[in-house]
């Protein structure tokens, strides 16, 4: 099997997955290189303020990627470029992989200082393709691929890109007879799995439609709330408030956050307003360009609700911002009521905080109320 040391390679990987993440996928690489107490892990954009400095060189000129020093004895920190304008998060994974593999394979046992992803100086390929197996070993185990699966389900059930999971079947086919170290064996016996969300376009994993992808990012922002943790999508503006629960305590995600936002956060969202979701367990009311309910009133059941009430019950068929908001010591703000019609899924207005119509007459249950079954009106 070539000239590398692929035993010691999968039993470093395996150990590493046994006593760091229990064997689960798709890995949280972040997360996992975070428990080595030896490795501390730092972005492009905090050694450029930082280090680069002094040193008079920015990061991308050492690697466009990532690298890693040895700081003392046995300690390490890894650099990593985390924007992904320019890569894909399953590239941004990969190469952290690769980073860890070059301080748990000791590579730096013979070096000091810099070791560089990817041709800086001299580069020993024989170690650079060590990480690499390392890198694939630990997002996408050989040992518990099959030869069975097609390139897309692996991409999805280990995070990884289309060339690492090509490179892992291919393996597989080559040698089936690859399995886990017996130490591990038990741990290694059955697939653990949680998909890894992605509310951004699937196509974000895939390395050709990058381009399209970016450019639908670029254009709109990205809200999730740390609170709630739901995610919104919206065209023009930056919320400043979340339509679900009302709280000010929201991250915007973009292009420049993204990479931490996959790994961590975006595994969190629970609710998606836009209501194309399945995940999604509370009211969203259907309404038209006006915004109007467009559906029967859901406190009287009346079919065809016009105008600006409803003529059965008499409540207000447009969602708006009543301007007034309750803070968090119970005491009520009044405001000017902001003018625009809110959507059908917004409890608070997201400019100014304040409830909207259809939350306090009724119409949309407060976000954390579980509502009982719907009745089909
Ligand atoms: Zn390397
Ligand atoms: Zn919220
Ligand atoms: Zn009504
Ligand atoms: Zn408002």
């Amino acid at each position: 099997m070539g000239k590398y040391d692929y035993p010691k390679i999968n039993y470093t990987a395996q150990k590493v997955l046994v006593e760091k993440c229990d064997v689960t996928f798709p890995v949280n690489i972040l997360e996992l290189i975070s428990l080595f107490s030896n490795i501390n892990i730092s972005t492009y954009k905090e050694f450029n303020e930082t280090i680069a400095l002094s040193l008079g060189k920015r990061a991308e000129q050492i690697s466009d990627e990532a690298f890693s020093a040895k700081v003392s004895n046995d300690s390490y920190i890894v650099f990593y470029n985390d924007d992904t304008s320019l890569k894909i998060p399953q590239r941004i994974r990969f190469t952290l992989g690769h980073e860890l593999g070059h301080i748990l394979l000791g590579h730096f046992n013979n070096y000091e200082g810099f070791l560089p992803r990817n041709g800086f100086g001299v580069v020993d390929s024989e170690l650079e393709s060590e990480a690499d197996i390392f890198s694939s070993e630990i997002l996408c185990p050989t040992c518990l691929t099959s030869t069975e699966w097609s390139q897309e389900f692996v991409e999805k059930l280990f995070d990884v890109s289309g060339s690492v999971a090509k490179y892992t079947i291919r393996t597989k086919k080559q040698y089936p007879w690859i399995k886990a170290h017996y130490a591990f064996q038990n741990y290694f016996s059955a697939i653990k799995s949680k998909p890894h969300k992605n509310f951004f376009d699937e196509s974000a994993r895939n390395e050709d439609d990058y381009n399209s992808w970016y450019k639908i990012v670029a254009n709109y922002y990205y809200h999730f709330c740390r609170d709630c943790k739901s995610f919104e999508i919206n065209i023009d503006s930056k919320l400043i408030f979340c339509g679900i629960c009302g709280s000010d305590n929201l991250e915007v995600v973009n292009r420049n956050n993204y990479f931490q936002f996959h790994e961590t956060d975006e595994q969190e969202v629970k609710f998606f307003p836009r209501g194309d979701d399945n995940e999604m367990n509370y009211r969203v009311l259907e309404l038209d360009s006006e915004g109007r309910l467009a559906q029967p009133c859901p406190k009287c059941g009346n079919e065809h609700p016009t105008g600006n009430f409803c003529s059965v019950c008499g409540s207000g068929i447009i969602n708006k911002c009543t301007g007034h908001r309750e803070e968090i010591d119970g005491n009520l703000t009044i405001f000017e009521p902001c003018e625009l019609p809110l959507k059908g899924y917004e409890r608070y207005c997201p400019d100014c905080g304040s409830n909207s119509t259809f939350l306090d007459n009724g119409f949309l249950p407060a976000w954390n109320v579980i509502l009982p079954v719907e009745l089909p009106f």
